[in-house]
């Protein structure tokens, strides 16, 4: 999509980067630069991401705990001094707000761009480092678009509907699932679109860290929603109750009203971040299929998808979540 007539000599004018292109089109040689972000077909431009995330080097901490102080919502936990040092960042109660990075008083908290940080599992959030075990984020994914798109072709007839559920959120990680749709990220061309209705959807995308008052409407969301569905758990709120954790008024994460299968931390997490959480949400799906011995046929109609009989319901897998 192009706003004037030669917006790419309009961004050189005014000194500003033309913006990556998803892919080759015709039609930028005549009305300028697709405003399309490259991810998830390739890497995502880092210059449009900004470093948020803080990741920790466990050879350079030496536990002064400066970030514990700091840290608004009790997500770094250190033990222990010099050689001994336990260091723990849970990703599902950061809030991405840098200060423990700002005052770590020998650089072995550092920002970083990265986003691909939804995890299948809320114990994955848990990144430790000690001077005896490390335990690793998850690798990127690669062939991320085409695993993506085949999915939904093979799962869903080509066509993933989504049903947003704002379960007490602050309305910054409406801003961002409402992102999803707009001309620079466009889950369409993944097949991912958003309807109205429970009785529509797929799956099941909830922000908010579930207050009292929404907690019905969430299981009856739920509930309408038919099988197969999948439940991702948005934002430090949805996987935590993030800095809302300790209100009586919150129940403290999605994973303790309904099943969840995604967790996708951030606050708010970018589009990039949500599309890398549906990829994995998608191949869980597939897994469960393939151990039931149900095998798609790709390209599967949506009339022809298995009947509810045959489709695994999503088990009573609550993610864990924190108490308030
Ligand atoms: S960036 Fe995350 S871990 Fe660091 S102080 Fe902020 S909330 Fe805590
Ligand atoms: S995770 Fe952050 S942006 Fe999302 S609802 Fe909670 S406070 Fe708002």
């Amino acid at each position: 999509m192009s706003t004037s007539e030669d917006p790419g000599k309009e961004a050189q004018d005014q000194g500003q980067h033309s913006r990556p292109t998803a892919r080759a089109s015709p039609l930028s040689e005549v009305f300028g630069p697709v405003v399309t972000g490259p991810y998830p077909l390739s890497p995502a431009d880092p210059s449009r991401l900004g470093a948020r995330t803080p990741v920790h080097s466990r050879d350079r901490c030496e536990g002064s705990g400066e970030c514990v102080r700091v840290c608004p919502t009790e997500a770094i936990t250190v033990e222990g001094r010099g050689e001994e040092v336990t260091f723990q960042l849970d990703y599902g109660r950061c809030i991405f707000c840098r200060r423990c990075v700002d005052v770590c008083p020998t650089g072995a908290l550092t920002a970083s761009p990265q986003f691909e940080l939804a995890t299948l599992q809320r114990d994955d959030l848990r990144l430790m480092h000690s001077r005896k075990r490390e335990v690793a984020p998850s690798p990127p994914p690669s062939q991320l678009w085409e695993e993506t798109r085949q999915r939904v072709s093979r799962l869903f007839g080509g066509s993933l509907a989504v049903r947003e559920v704002d379960a007490g959120s602050c309305n910054g990680c409406e801003v961002e699932v409402s992102a999803l749709t707009w001309p620079a990220y466009d889950s369409e061309r993944l097949g991912i679109h958003f309807v109205a209705s429970p009785r529509h959807a797929d799956a099941l995308l909830v922000t908010g860290p579930v207050t009292a008052n929404m907690r019905l409407a969430l299981e009856k969301t739920y509930r309408a929603t038919p099988a197969p569905k999948f439940v991702l758990a948005v934002g430090a709120c949805g996987i935590s109750g993030g800095p809302f954790r300790g209100s009586p008024e919150i129940l403290g994460g999605v994973g303790s009203v309904v099943p969840v299968q995604v967790f996708v931390p951030g606050c708010p997490p970018r589009p990039e971040a949500l599309l890398y959480g549906f990829w994995l949400a998608l191949g869980k799906l597939e897994q469960k299929l393939h151990r039931k011995g149900l095998e798609v046929p790709a390209g599967a109609s949506r009339g022809g998808r298995p009947s509810s009989g045959e489709t695994p319901k999503s088990g009573p897998e609550h993610g864990s979540t924190d108490a308030p």
